[in-house]
């Protein structure tokens, strides 16, 4: 220091960081020069701005933010800078394959432990950050939680990945999505922890405190897997009981009987698109229900053209008729061909799900419009707004980077170069470098179990 004057500045600069954030004013201070800055909110960019980063949040935004001594800066100024990208459907534990199980992955169920899967969904979420994913919703079909375990290693600081928003076995009607022999079902309880078989009322209850007490921050329910689906009333106490831990409600839904008694009961959120009609997205829309479609791209390893048809014309209709849209995947399955056609690599998980970009190009929905989706209402639709997502002082620091503007050409995201998660640089031009989260112990105790 200086001067005294230069000192009491500087201190009266840490110490509105603190009061800010609540971060000790020793943690050591990033400046991030950016280029441009989104906000995806409003679907604008301001040139050259700052973002100022200590511990895990951002402390400062904008034009020119004092810089304390000392401060580490890192130089984004020929990049765009953007919150971090949200899947808000997919399944981290879970890669049913066409070798050898034909996509069946009630076999997948039989061949795979937990274990093995949880080391999976560990490696899925690095690859996802990686491609610029700081949160995943993982909705159910993750063994015995291991979509829970995940989210609980990363929270304590074992190993680098998106925030994850587990939901637990998905909890449905008699059989659940399979259809078990009574062998299987009666001897083998093959159901769980694929599903959770809840029928009366009680059973409901239960199974949704005890995927509450196992970890899930959201409750998934298989509203119409089978005829004897779940009712109204059903749905309305599930969404009663989950808001006393805090989760709102997804429901999978794939037949417009089942859509309607999911708006009906007013579950937070409505997965897959496949059966909504334009009728039910009028209805969302003006209910506020998220719909994560699960927007299936046509392409050399998944779909058929006449089934990308139909998925376009669905999404279509959704972002006609103003539903709050997620960007949301079901990318849990793998086969051969899942290579780069140029340079004949694998494609990674994070690649996998960005391709789904291809659907939304398809569809003729604004850049600006796919962008919201990705971000501000994923971060809604995971129910962490307050915390992630705004490019703010006082929320995480979970920031991305690219050349382009993705405001005009959303194939920008697929060159993620800088990714930050809780105000750690985890890829840095172009290239990974996450050794700083990997430790031989839990860093990070949460404060609270409902610490969101
Ligand atoms: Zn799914």
């Amino acid at each position: 220091m200086k001067s005294p004057k230069a000192a009491f500045f500087a201190l009266a600069v840490a110490g509105a960081a603190v009061l800010a954030v609540g971060q000790p004013s020793s943690s050591p201070v990033t400046a991030i020069k950016a280029g441009r800055l989104i906000d995806p909110e409003t679907g604008t960019a301001a040139a050259r701005q700052v973002i100022l980063v200590q511990g895990e949040k951002i402390t400062a935004v904008g034009p020119n933010p004092a810089i304390p001594a000392g401060a580490r800066v890192l130089d984004l100024s020929g990049l765009t800078v953007l919150p971090g990208l949200v899947d808000a459907h997919t399944h981290m534990a879970l890669t049913y394959k066409e070798q050898p199980e034909n996509y069946y992955y009630y076999l997948t169920y039989v061949m795979e432990s937990t274990p093995l899967r949880a080391i999976q969904a560990a490696s899925n979420g690095i690859q996802l950050l990686n491609s610029g994913f700081t949160v995943v919703r993982d909705v159910g079909n993750n063994a015995l939680y291991a979509d829970a375990a995940l989210r609980q290693a990363i929270e304590q600081g074992w190993l680098p990945g998106p925030t994850v928003i587990p939901s637990g076995p998905m909890i449905g009607s008699t059989g659940g999505q399979y259809w078990p022999t009574p062998e299987m079902y009666k001897y083998h309880n093959i159901m769980f922890p694929e599903y959770i078989d809840a029928n009366s009322p009680d059973e409901i209850v239960r199974a949704v405190r005890e995927n509450m007490l196992f970890g899930a921050r959201t409750i998934k329910l298989c509203v119409d897997c089978k005829p004897w689906a779940y009712s109204v009333e059903d749905i309305k106490l599930a969404i009663k009981e989950a808001a006393q831990g805090g989760c709102k409600v997804e429901a999978h839904v794939q037949s417009a009987e089942g859509a309607q008694r999911s708006i009906d009961a007013g579950v937070y959120i409505i997965a897959h698109n496949s059966a909504l009609t334009p009728e039910h997205h009028r209805q969302m829309a003006e209910k506020g229900i998220f719909l994560a479609g699960t927007d299936t791209p046509f392409m050399p390893y998944r779909g058929s053209e006449t089934a990308f048809k139909r998925t376009v014309a669905n999404l279509r209709s959704a972002w006609e008729k103003k539903v709050p849209l997620t960007f949301s995947t079901d990318m849990d399955y793998w086969n051969e061909r899942m290579k780069d056609p140029k340079s004949g690599e694998w494609l990674s998980r994070g690649e996998l799900t960005i391709n789904f970009l291809d659907t939304w190009k398809a569809a003729g929905i604004p850049p600006a419009d796919i962008l919201r989706a990705m971000t501000t209402n994923g971060y809604k639709a995971s129910d962490i707004i307050h915390q992630r997502g705004p490019v703010q002082a006082g929320f995480y620091a979970d920031l991305i980077a690219v050349a382009g503007d993705p405001l005009t050409d959303i194939d920008a995201l697929r060159g993620v170069v800088f990714v930050m998660k809780n105000g750690q640089v985890f890829k840095k031009d172009g290239v990974m470098t996450p050794e700083k989260f990997f430790h031989p112990g839990p860093v990070k105790i949460p404060s609270g179990r409902w610490t969101r």
